[in-house]
This record gives C-alpha cells, structure tokens and sequence, in this order.
C-alpha cells in the first residue's frame, strides 16, 4: 500500500512574505512536494498567469465550485474568494506525493479541522510595523486595502498558536531553510514507527 503524501500548510497574514518564500521554495528543483495552485476571484495582478500563479475565477463560477463540494476549504478575504481544490489535494496525497498549500489563516484553521494529520507552519512577521512596510512597498494596493490588511493580519497573528511551528521571515533564505528542515523532520518523526 503506497503511504499517503503529507499535507503541508504555509500559512500566516498577508503582506509576510508567504508567495514570496513559497515561490523561492518551488524555484529550488530539489523539493519533493508539488504547490496546490489555489482559485480566486481576485483579479490578475500584473505579471500573473492563470494556471499558475492562480486559476482566476469568476464569483459565481467560484460559488458553483462551493455549492459542488469542490474546494477542500475556502474564505472570503478583503472582499475576494480564495480557496483550495480538493480533487488536487486528494488524488495528490494518495500518489504519495506531499502537497504544499499557501493560504490565510481562516482557511487553514479549516484544512486542520478536514486533515488534523497535516503539517501547520506559520510564517510570522518580524513585528508589526514591520509587516505594514512589506505591504506598502509591494506597492499593489491601495491606503484603504493597506489598512483593512493590517486589521485582518493582527487577527491572524494571534490564531499562531494552533499551529506546529512558528517560522519567523526575518530573510526569504532563513525561512525556506526553516521550512524545509521542518518538513524533512516531520517525515524522520512520522516514520520511525
Ligand atoms: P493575494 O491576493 O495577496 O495573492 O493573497 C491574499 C491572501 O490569500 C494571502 O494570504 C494568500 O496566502 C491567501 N490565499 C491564497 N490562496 C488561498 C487559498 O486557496 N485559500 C485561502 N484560504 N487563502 C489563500
């Protein structure tokens, strides 16, 4: 019987940096664990590719997807829909592959209550007024997004922790050498039986 692949969850608030250590990760050839490409309402930043970055969905195709059981989790998050595919995710760990997830804190709160065997990380801010620089200088969005984002990230600092390890993103390349040494650890613990 093939062992079922890990289910690994980056999450923490928006503006931390979660793409961006995600995306340095993936870049490395090396890893074991395929990224779960979420949907979302948002519209395409620029430079983004639906298929890959996101598969850009419109409010009621991502409804449809919600009414046909089709999203492992999901959340509404500053006015948009995110969520996660469960088809992907379960025909993905069933191979015995892992599957990597990079999402906001509400919907990882209910990926843990579908898949309390998985593996939570949290991916925390230096500090506060670190974060609101992080976002501003993306330079993305507008004041009014900057503020309901910081709302919603304090929030999202104090559910840190419910998870299994806290990474704090001081440097993208400290982060993924966290990350990736947690989840071969985690491996090395589960199977030692
Ligand atoms: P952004 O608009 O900056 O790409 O993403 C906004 C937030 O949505 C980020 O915190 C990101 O991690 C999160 N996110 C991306 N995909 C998903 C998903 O499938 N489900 C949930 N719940 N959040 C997601």
């Amino acid at each position: 019987m093939i062992e079922k692949g890990l289910l690994i969850v980056l999450s923490g608030p928006s503006g931390v940096g979660k793409g961006t250590v995600r995306k340095e990760i993936f870049s490395q050839k090396n890893n074991a664990f395929e990224y779960s490409i979420s949907m979302t309402t948002r519209l395409p930043r620029e430079g983004e590719v639906d298929g890959t970055d996101y598969f850009f969905k419109t409010r009621e195709e991502f409804e449809t997807l919600i009414e046909q059981g089709k999203l492992l989790e999901y959340a509404e998050f500053v006015g948009n829909y995110y969520g996660t595919p469960v088809d992907y995710v379960r025909e993905t760990t069933d191979r015995g592959k892992d599957v990597f997830l990079e999402i906001e804190v509400e919907g990882a709160k209910q990926v843990r209550d579908k898949f309390p065997d998985g593996l939570f990380i949290f991916l925390s801010p230096p500090s506060l007024s670190e974060l609101k620089n992080r976002i501003v200088t993306r330079g993305t969005e507008t004041e009014e997004i900057i503020n309901n984002r910081m709302n919603v990230a304090k929030e999202e600092i104090e559910m840190m922790h419910l998870y299994d390890y806290v990474v704090e993103n001081d440097t993208v390349e400290n982060a993924c050498e966290k990350i990736k040494a947690i989840i071969i650890a985690e491996h090395c613990r589960r199977e030692r039986v």
